[in-house]
């Protein structure tokens, strides 16, 4: 089955170490920070703390044995209020309301920040993918799709893959919710395979732009791209596709990481030949002479960090410790609020994972267009209006970083809330 179970916005594997904050904790702190740069109205500053609606079913599924286990899912819906809640669906050990509720929010900041009419929404299942076989997953995928049916749909909350799901769980869903609804609609979910109404360049698209933005950062702080070492934690299809594409361009991609530690070589890898977790999983270090820790890639002396693993992974436990100049976030939420203050005051620039790892949803919005226009577009053309909607966001993004001499998250945080704020304004509170 096709999973993006290792790494990032849309995959990952879990590292097992023990939270230092919660994603809903981050989410709010990074909220409230943001807005206390702006004038917005603190009436909506307070709507966008909550989710406007959290979703829980148990999901009974019947083992390859014939036992019965049940399961937790969740959807957490955040703001809708310049379009459908958008967002994925992630299958982890981890998963949790909070978790879920935190993700949400990412969510509505990276469709505003992009300008998208989606709104923000995460959901998921309380599940370890490894431990089921592939038609216990898929057994599991369409009684969750029919559970949350009812709250799901082409206009009114559309899932996609996150950690642990793939195009597969997609089709699942697409072909449960068309049976019942008695009419294919493959505007329900996006990241489908191609056959079925998925979009080319979906599942290439949060790398790419991972790539595209530190290609812009690295220019803006006078890094030739072609001189520049870049070390990237986690090769799923995220951080594979960015490092892929940053060695392209012709930077030095010294390191890249899998659960299992990394490939490291000073003079720069060939990172076309790692397979990647879905060529073939967590094998990695078995490509180059010398490995580093997963930990010790995060502190490698190199100009540009990607951690595209897992969430929460500069702390404060090891930021002292960080060595790069430059940090894009690959994953969502890979840096704690306290680890993110010590870094500004440092100087060191952090991009953040809303305006860095959004290529995702933005071809997932291509995809619905397509789905919905039933006319599928080329990869050039993907590629294309992908390019020219990463640098318009990055654009809108500097422009505030240079006003308010803000960090690079604070900027993005400023133009996706002064978007929604407006959002918000016009439509007012009913009743
Ligand atoms: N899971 C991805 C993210 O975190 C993509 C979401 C989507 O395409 O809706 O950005």
């Amino acid at each position: 089955m096709a999973s993006e179970s290792t790494s990032t916005a849309e995959g990952t594997a879990s590292q097992g170490d023990e939270l230092p904050e919660t994603a809903l904790e981050t989410a709010r702190h990074q909220l409230n920070q943001a807005a206390s740069i702006i004038d917005v109205d603190p009436n909506i500053v307070e709507r966008l703390n909550y989710p406007a609606a959290v979703h829980e079913v148990t999901i009974p599924l019947e083992r390859d044995d014939g036992t019965v286990e049940m399961y937790q899912g969740y959807r957490a819906q955040h703001d809708s209020v310049r379009g459908p809640y958008k967002g994925g669906l992630r299958y982890h050990p981890e998963v949790s309301r909070e978790e879920c509720i935190g993700l949400a929010m990412w969510m509505t900041w990276k469709c505003a920040v992009m300008d998208i009419p989606f709104g923000g929404a995460k959901g998921g299942i309380v599940v370890d993918p490894k431990d089921l076989s592939d038609d216990e997953t898929e057994r599991l995928t369409r009684r969750f799709a029919n559970e949350i049916r009812n709250i799901i749909g082409p206009m009114t909350d559309i899932p996609a893959p996150d950690m642990g799901t793939g195009a597969q769980t997609m089709a699942w869903i697409m072909d449960a919710y068309s049976v019942q609804e008695a009419e294919t609609t493959p505007g329900v979910v996006t990241g489908k395979p191609p056959v079925i109404g998925g979009s080319k360049g979906r599942e290439e698209a949060p790398g790419r732009s991972v790539a595209i933005i530190s290609r812009e950062a690295l220019e803006y702080y006078d890094y030739p791209l072609d001189e520049a070492t870049v070390a990237v934690q986690g090769f799923g299809s995220v951080g594979a596709n960015a490092a892929r594409l940053l060695d392209d361009w012709g930077a030095s991609v010294v390191a890249v990481s899998d659960v299992n530690g990394a490939a490291y070589d000073p003079d720069g890898l060939d990172t076309r030949a790692i397979p990647f977790h879905d060529e073939e999983p967590e094998a990695v270090t078995k490509y180059a002479d010398e490995t580093v820790s997963n930990e010790a890639i995060l502190e490698l002396d190199v100009d540009l960090l990607v951690p595209a693993a897992v969430g929460n992974v500069v702390t404060e436990d090891n930021v002292d410790d960080i060595q790069a100049d430059l940090i894009v976030e690959g994953a969502n939420g890979p840096t704690t609020f306290a680890a993110d203050s010590i870094l500004d005051e440092r100087g060191v620039h952090v991009i953040p994972d809303i305006l860095a790892n959004a290529g995702g949803v933005t071809v997932s919005y291509f995809e619905w267009l397509q789905d919905i226009n039933r006319r599928a577009w080329s990869r050039e053309r993907v590629n294309e209006e992908l390019e020219t909607e990463m640098l318009a966001a990055w654009n809108a993004v500097r422009r505030e970083v240079e006003a308010h001499d803000a960090s690079w998250r604070d900027g993005a945080y400023i133009v996706a809330l002064s978007r929604i704020a407006d959002a918000h304004e016009s439509r007012g509170l009913w009743p």
